[in-house]
């Protein structure tokens, strides 16, 4: 496909990794670029269309599946579906970036099989579950049933963490996103 990089995190939610990537990706001196995944689910309050997700529909996602449209997607949550198009990587990379991907853990090990070279995978660990559990629900924009949801699948995503190249513990989030841009810089100068 391309020369670039490619550089995963991935975390169970309430980790703060969405956080750290943003600050990634606002350091005017690395050459990074987000790529922004198709979902089935619908938009958050305030999440853009073509920005922090493609927002399609189910017969659309399952359409762009028939046609080999991703390189790497799943069914998250039932019937939410989620992946990253290989469309966005031909094009972060032919504007001359690195790619950053915000996917789950599945996902994540899934790219980095495919370009295991290219691939820098980053976990990013909250301090505790209960620390996480906080984090979640302070965000307040779910109902307690998808809270739990998401709570069920970040005990899951730990299972994963050893098999990504570096864990990023996120206990102190300014040493977190600091170790994080001299990860990267590494990755990408090497
Ligand atoms: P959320 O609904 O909170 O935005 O995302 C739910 C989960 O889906 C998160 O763990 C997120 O990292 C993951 N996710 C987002 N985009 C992708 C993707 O393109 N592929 C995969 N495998 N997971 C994704």
């Amino acid at each position: 496909m391309g020369s670039g990089k490619l550089i995963v995190f991935s975390a169970p939610s309430g980790s703060g990794k969405t956080t750290i990537v943003k600050h990634l990706l606002s350091a005017t001196n690395l050459p990074l670029d987000f790529s922004i995944s198709a979902a089935s689910r619908q938009p958050r309050k305030g999440e853009i269309d073509g920005k922090d997700y493609y927002f399609l529909s189910v017969e659309d996602f399952k359409s762009k599946v028939a046609q080999e449209a991703f390189l790497e997607w799943e069914e998250v949550y039932q019937d939410n579906f989620y992946g990253t198009l290989k469309s966005e990587i031909t094009r972060i990379w032919s504007e001359g970036n690195h790619v950053v991907f915000d996917i789950d853990a599945i996902g994540g090990l899934n790219i980095k099989k495919q370009f295991p070279e290219q691939t820098l995978a980053i976990f990013v660990q909250p301090p505790s579950v209960e620390e996480m559990e906080r984090r979640l629900r302070s965000r307040a924009t779910e109902t307690e049933d998808k809270i739990k949801m998401r709570l069920a699948k970040s005990a899951q995503e730990f299972e994963f963490a050893e098999q990504f190249d570096t864990v990023l513990i996120n206990d102190d989030l300014s040493v977190a996103k600091d170790e994080a841009y001299h990860k990267v810089l590494e990755f990408i100068n090497k």
